[in-house]
């Protein structure tokens, strides 16, 4: 197996570049945003409790966030690797995602920092409202969001460089570009 965390700010192009790379390698694409986003959709009772935390940007607990991750891998037993998109968003999440693959004998090989300056993604974002509609891509819940990802969500970055796995990619310029950077990185493994 291969696995892949995608990893970077709001609007760093995690999901255009993981839709590409799940095409190429045949991974399967777990992001929680997406999965919490179905469950608001679906009025699910894990929809019901999330709503009002997605739609403040506010980062859900870890404890429903890493259940739910959990299953979904469960689910998924047949596959050649995961690429694990907006998780892990916090340290313990990324201790328990560890933990949880050991488990199975299996790890994280490889976790591609997006690297966008705070500037482009504010403009991307702004964007991106026009046609995503999304609550939480509103200017002023943004900023909770950039909140979140600079007080939590970077710790996860010296967790992974301390295992060695962390490689950072220019998230900026052409999505092709970004794209043949990624993948002289996974040609490495797979
Ligand atoms: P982004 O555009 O920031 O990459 P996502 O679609 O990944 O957004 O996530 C949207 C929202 O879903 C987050 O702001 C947060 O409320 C929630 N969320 C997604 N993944 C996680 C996670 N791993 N831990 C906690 N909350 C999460």
């Amino acid at each position: 197996m291969f696995n892949l965390v995608i990893f970077g700010p709001p609007g760093a192009g995690k999901g255009t570049q993981s839709a590409k790379i799940i095409e190429k390698y045949n991974l399967a694409h777990i992001s929680t945003g997406d999965m919490f986003r179905m469950h608001i959709t679906q009025e699910t009772e894990l929809g019901k409790k999330v709503k009002e935390l997605l739609a403040e940007g506010i980062l859900v607990p870890d404890s429903i966030t890493i259940n739910m991750l959990e299953e979904e891998v469960n689910a998924n037993p047949d596959v050649s690797g995961f690429i694990f998109d907006g998780f892990p968003r916090t340290v313990a999440q990324a201790e328990a995602l560890d933990e949880f693959l050991k488990t199975k004998n299996e790890k994280i090989d490889l976790v591609l920092q997006l690297d966008v300056n705070e500037d482009e993604i504010k403009k991307r974002i702004a964007e991106r409202q026009k046609v995503s509609g999304r609550a939480d891509d509103d200017a002023s819940k943004l900023i909770k969001r950039i909140d979140e990802y600079f007080q939590k969500t970077v710790h996860v970055l010296p967790y992974y460089q301390e295992q060695g796995k962390l490689v950072k990619i220019e998230g900026i310029g052409e999505i092709e570009t970004i794209f043949s950077n990624i993948t002289a990185e996974i040609d490495q493994y797979i």
